[in-house]
């Protein structure tokens, strides 16, 4: 048994996680990762690849939209090797395509997404596989990110700077003296070595794991989890990610991905994030869709197909209010605060948000457990570049 000291630990070595250890760690606070797996298994590691202007969500949801064509401008500045410039067409394709198209220009203008409309000629001139059904399309600056590089970036910068990352080494303990938490238990699964690791903040980033951490500390956190397919086809029929221009449903994007295209995705309500399968019909309907946008498709080979859980967190419902389900559900995050909510100190929950805007949610965090410790550091994650070699 290994008994270590740090002022904090991460337990989660997603894109959530890892944002946070490196952030925690250029404030020069000491702090420890521990991930139950490999770095990126959870659903960083089987997302899929855009990375968002914004455009999708400013109807819907016009604060995530703008968070992600900010933190889009950061994440080209500092994780250049992890992002393909492929640039996203919003195709119109029928009537009520064309009813959602003035608010979704109006939603781009107010908060800031670049756009340019396109004719059916210029559209088929840039992108000659799209329907020739197309009426027009409005390009944003959408791009394609590798996770891996972001998430294997982030640790990087954190061991640099002081941090010690543990995988294969899951939290099987929150340690809590009275109402404040003060710790984990940790086994490596490999080499059968417990650590007991005492801390002065504890942050789960779990991601769709994230209500069942929290139970460790004695915390209920309400989540929804929101399961999505993806399909992965041989080729790149288009350059850009190509979006349907329409509120955000299923398979409405194709996201080009080193020599392939991603189709995605659905979203089905699941109970348990280690336990949910891809069902056929997701996959037609995945395909189904995406055909209608780019036919070409059709005869393309499928190379394989995958699932992930979207963590989302659901806030008590006012007044006896019915919960959302599944896309209607916010992708903003939450920051949970378990001394404010739940009367346990020592423990903050970081959950919900989108890939693309990790790094904000790091910012955020840290920024309240140096509030926490009194500690005085400005975040820094958005000036210096990731280390190029992980
Ligand atoms: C289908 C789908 C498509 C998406 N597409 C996009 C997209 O195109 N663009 C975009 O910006 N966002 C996208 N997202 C959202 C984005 O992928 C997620 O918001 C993000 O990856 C979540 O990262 P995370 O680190 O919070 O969670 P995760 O990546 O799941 O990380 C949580 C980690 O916690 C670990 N863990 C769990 N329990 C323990 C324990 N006891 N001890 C230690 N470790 C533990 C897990 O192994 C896991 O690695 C998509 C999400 C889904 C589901």
């Amino acid at each position: 048994m290994q008994k270590m000291e740090t002022q904090a630990v991460v337990i989660g070595g997603g894109v959530t996680g890892t944002s946070v250890l490196r952030d925690l760690a250029m404030r020069g606070i000491s702090a420890v990762l521990f991930e139950r797996g490999n770095i990126c298994e959870g659903t960083s590691g089987h997302f899929h690849g855009l990375l968002h202007s914004g455009a999708r969500y400013v109807v819907k949801d016009p604060p995530t939209a703008e968070e992600c064509i900010l933190e889009n401008r950061i994440l080209r500045r500092i994780a250049p090797d992890a992002i393909e410039d492929t640039g996203g067409f919003f195709v119109v394709l029928d009537d009520s395509d064309e009813e959602y198209l003035p608010k979704f220009l109006e939603g781009c203008a107010k908060v800031g997404i670049p756009t340019e409309v396109l004719s059916a000629s210029e559209a088929l001139r840039e992108e000659p596989k799209l329907s020739p059904a197309v009426r027009q399309a409005v390009a944003v600056p959408d791009g394609s990110v590798d996770s891996w590089i972001l998430c294997m970036g982030n640790v990087k910068s954190a061991r640099e700077y002081g941090a010690r990352v543990f995988i294969y080494t899951p939290v099987t303990e929150i340690l809590r003296e009275g109402d404040r938490v003060i710790g984990v238990k940790a086994m490596d699964q490999t080499s059968g070595e417990e650590y007991i690791v005492y801390a002065q903040y504890v942050i789960n980033a779990t991601g769709p794991w994230t209500h069942k951490v929290a139970r460790l500390a004695g915390v209920d956190v309400p989540m929804v989890l929101s399961k999505g397919t993806m399909v992965v086809l041989d080729g790149r029929p288009v350059k850009r990610a190509i979006n349907r221009c329409r509120y955000p449903s299923d398979g409405d994007i194709i996201v080009p991905v080193g020599t392939a295209i991603v189709l995605g995705t659905t979203s089905v309500n699941i109970d348990d994030p280690d336990n949910f399968i891809v069902e056929e019909w997701e996959v037609y309907k995945v395909l189904d869709e995406c055909i209608n946008m780019v036919p070409v498709i059709e005869d393309m080979g499928i190379q394989r197909y995958y699932a992930s859980v979207r963590p989302l967190y659901e806030p008590p419902a006012e007044g006896g209010e019915e919960p959302e389900e599944g896309r209607e559900v916010s992708r903003a995050f939450y920051i949970l605060d378990h001394e404010e909510l739940d009367g346990v100190s020592g423990f903050i929950t970081i959950t919900g948000g989108k890939l693309t805007t990790c790094r904000l949610m790091a910012e955020k965090t840290v920024d309240l457990v140096c509030a926490k410790l009194g500690i005085e550091a400005a975040c820094r994650t958005h000036l210096e570049p990731l280390p190029t070699e992980p």
